[in-house]
Formats: C-alpha cells, sequence, structure tokens
C-alpha cells in the first residue's frame, strides 16, 4: 500500500537519523548528495518529475509510482537541500537590509532598552564625516594670560592662535557639565574641546573703563574668547574657572564677575582657598580647604553648582576620599569630579575606559618635535590627533545619539548613557 506524503511525514524516524544523514553529505558539483545516492543528474530529473507529478496532480497527494529503494532517501534529501536553501536565502536577506542600514540610515540601539533611534549616516558619510563617539576628547587647562609665554604662562598671541587652530582643526567647546553628562552637541564632523582655567586670575577677566564705561578687557581670556565667539558663533563659548577666593583679582568686582559667568554659559571648580597641595595637609585642614572654598561661592551665589574639585598642584590628600566627602564647619560636601593636571586625553564616560571621577587635562603649551619639549601639551596632542585621527572623537551632529563604527560598540557602557540617548553603529565601508 502506498503511503500518503501526510503519513510519511508522520512516520517516527531512526534516532540519529538527520545526524547520520548529515554526516554523510558530500558536496558535489554544487549540490548535496548521501554517498549512497544516484548521481546528481538523477536526483535533479527526479525533482523535474515530482513538479510535473504536481502540476499534473489530482488532489489527493497520492504518489503514484513504483516502489524505488532509493525515493525516500531522495525525498527527504531533497527536503534538507530545501530546507538549507531557505535558510541561505533568509539569511542573504538579513545581511543584505543591515548592510543597506549599515551604509544608510543606520539603526541604533540602547542596548538593553529595546528603542530605537536613526541618524542619517549616510549622508555623514557621503560629506566624509566618519563619526566617532567614542573617541577620545582634550580637556585644556590654561593658567595666566599675560603679553609673554612663561611657565604656566599663555601669551595673550599664542591663547589667540589657540583659538584659531582649534577652529581650523575642527574643534569646539563644549560645557564640561555637558561632556561629562553624555549629552554631547557639537555639530556634525567636530571635535568637542573643554577649556579650563586655573586660579581665578585678572589676566583671565578684567574690566577696564573705557571712556567712563566698564568693559571687558579685550586681552583677558574671557575678553578674546567673546571676540572669537562673535567671529565664529559655531566655535561655543564656555569653559570651566577653577577658583580661589581672590575671584579674578579685582577687589569688589568678584560677585560681578561670578556673576556675570554664571550667566553666561561658564562654569567653576573649587581650587580651595589657600592653594596649598592637598598632600601636606592633615585630615581636617584637607576638609577646610574644600568647604570652605564652596561655603565661599554659596554665599557670592548660592545657585551655581560646584560639584568639582581642582587639586592645587595637581596633589592628591592622603585621604583620598576627602576630595570627595567631607565637611567642614557643619556643612558636608560631596563633589564628583576631579580635575588632576597633566597629561593626555580622556574617553567619554560612556567608554569602558574612562578615567572615572579624576579627570585628566592638558596644559595648553607649544610643542617642539625637535628637543621635544612640551610633550605633556595641547601643541603635541594636536598634532598626535592629526596623525591618529581614528583615535580622536568625532561628532555626528545628533546629541540624542552616540555614533561610531559598529563593532566599537562592545567599548560602550550603555549604562552611562543619558536617558534618552542611543547608540548608532554604523557599518565601515
Ligand atoms: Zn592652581
Amino acid at each position: 500500500m502506498e503511503r500518503s506524503v501526510g503519513e510519511r511525514a508522520k512516520k517516527p524516524r531512526r534516532k540519529g537519523a538527520i545526524r547520520s544523514r548529515i554526516t554523510a553529505l558530500e558536496e558535489t558539483n554544487g549540490e548535496y548528495r548521501t554517498k549512497d545516492a544516484p548521481n546528481p543528474t538523477e536526483s535533479r530529473g527526479y525533482r523535474v518529475r515530482k513538479v510535473e507529478r504536481h502540476e499534473k496532480g489530482n488532489g489527493s497527494g497520492e504518489m503514484d509510482r513504483k516502489p524505488n529503494p532509493y525515493r525516500r532517501r531522495r525525498r527527504r534529501l531533497f527536503i534538507l537541500v530545501l530546507a538549507v536553501a531557505a535558510v541561505t536565502v533568509l539569511a542573504v536577506v538579513i545581511f543584505v537590509h543591515g548592510s543597506n542600514k549599515g551604509t544608510a540610515a543606520l539603526n541604533s540601539v540602547q542596548a538593553g532598552s529595546g528603542n530605537s533611534h536613526s541618524v542619517d549616516v549616510q549622508s555623514l558619510l557621503k560629506k566624509g564625516i566618519r563619526p566617532n563617539e567614542l573617541g577620545m576628547v582634550m580637556i585644556l587647562e590654561y593658567h595666566r594670560i599675560a603679553a609673554t609665554e612663561g611657565s604656566f604662562t599663555r601669551s595673550i598671541g599664542n591663547f589667540k592662535r589657540d583659538l584659531e587652530t582649534l577652529y581650523a582643526k575642527g574643534y569646539r567647546l563644549i560645557k564640561y557639565s555637558d561632556f561629562l553628562s553624555g549629552h554631547i552637541n557639537t555639530p556634525a564632523g567636530t571635535t568637542p574641546v573643554i577649556f579650563t582655567f586655573d586660579d581665578s586670575t585678572v589676566s583671565q577677566f578684567r574690566y577696564i573703563d573705557q571712556g567712563g564705561k566698564k568693559v571687558i578687557d579685550p586681552n583677558c581670556a574671557v575678553g578674546m574668547m567673546e571676540a572669537f565667539y562673535h567671529k565664529h558663533p559655531d566655535f561655543g563659548c564656555t569653559a570651566v574657572f577653577s577658583y580661589l577666593p581672590s575671584l579674578f583679582e579685582q577687589p569688589g568686582m568678584g560677585k560681578e564677575k561670578v556673576e556675570y559667568l554664571a550667566s553666561h554659559g561658564f562654569e567653576f571648580a573649587d581650587h580651595t582657598v589657600s592653594h596649598i597641595p592637598l598632600g601636606k595637609l592633615s585630615d581636617q585642614d584637607v576638609q577646610k580647604e574644600i568647604g570652605a572654598s564652596i561655603s565661599n561661592m554659596k554665599s557670592i551665589d548660592p545657585n551655581v553648582k560646584v560639584d568639582t574639585l581642582c587639586l592645587p598642584d595637581g596633589v592628591m590628600p592622603k585621604n583620598h576620599d576627602l576630595m570627595f566627602h567631607g565637611s567642614y564647619n557643619g556643612a558636608t560636601y560631596n563633589m564628583k569630579w576631579v580635575l588632576l593636571v597633566g597629561s593626555n586625553p580622556l574617553y567619554p564616560q560612556y567608554h569602558y575606559k574612562n578615567p572615572g571621577a579624576e579627570l585628566p587635562r592638558i596644559q595648553a603649551m607649544d610643542y617642539d618635535p625637535q628637543t621635544g619639549k612640551g610633550t605633556d601639551g595641547s601643541g603635541y596632542w594636536l598634532a598626535y590627533f592629526d596623525t591618529h585621527p581614528e583615535q580622536r572623537f568625532i561628532s555626528d551632529g545628533d546629541p540624542s545619539t552616540i555614533c561610531a563604527p559598529g563593532y566599537m560598540q562592545p567599548r560602550l557602557l550603555s549604562g552611562r548613557l543619558p536617558k534618552g540617548v542611543y547608540f548608532a553603529g554604523y557599518e565601515q565601508r
């Protein structure tokens, strides 16, 4: 009695039959057949006959043919080949679909959320922009600005040149707090850079009298930054001032300057009250240095956020915990960040190589490749990123995505991304 196809399918299979069949497969002229099956030509002929039979079929699914010892094996082999072909086609479709997305509006994922977002990577790639928001960023460190260059002093001429050089090389100022929180909003193709000024000297922010009117000195850091910003608004105008009690050294103007800076997008860091290297002090005095400095700022402007300690001379206290938590005069303090002195760029906080809470900075200084002078400074690192562009942070212009070549995704700490910000990977070509 002949079995219907359905009955045949229901027949219990010998345990291990599929495995032995697969291991018995060998490739012949691009087709698979079992070792004991007839040659591929016969196999192909069988399939043609089968199709003809279905076309002429009586609807019962009955197979009206003579018994054939190879028929069952051939049929199973055919189904296996069909299944392999189907899986292959499916895989190709998925791959092509994925590639298209990779070069067009590449899909993005915030790991673990299941949400998606897209950024138009294709149009950026067409413009030659290869976003890498898992690259490195520089926090530059300035001290005094003066007529002539010197130790911890940037000349007025060199400061202006720094602004021009950074702008020309595609760097754009970003708020320190935005960079740390992962809210990175710089134009597509540019690299964020952060300015910090230590010691709140008058050379950083000076008021002068001009015809009976008080104006910002065009040759102090704030004056030069604002003038450059008016010429190039896309460069940005922001910085962190690590303040001492002298607050820019013009008596009676400290409060006014703090309020001006706070209302113009600048930020502040606690640089202690005496600028003594904290490693030399007792635990009690360390807390006094930090705590009293915060109290000073709060008495001037209670709205100014102070969550960063800028270490005098870059020296840590013996008890490192006191950089972050302590109390003075009945008030506790809690810092989130510590600014170091020198001497390398850093990865964003959502990169697995982030520096944690202790943030390295780069002195603004020139580099002389002949003598090696200034290898810790900005001149060296600017040259480094010119020759290692793949290490440099390149923005996608969209603050809601962190965009980078897809292979970099394992470097991402998705839990450190701000709410509503997603990773967008794209394929390299
Ligand atoms: Zn200092």
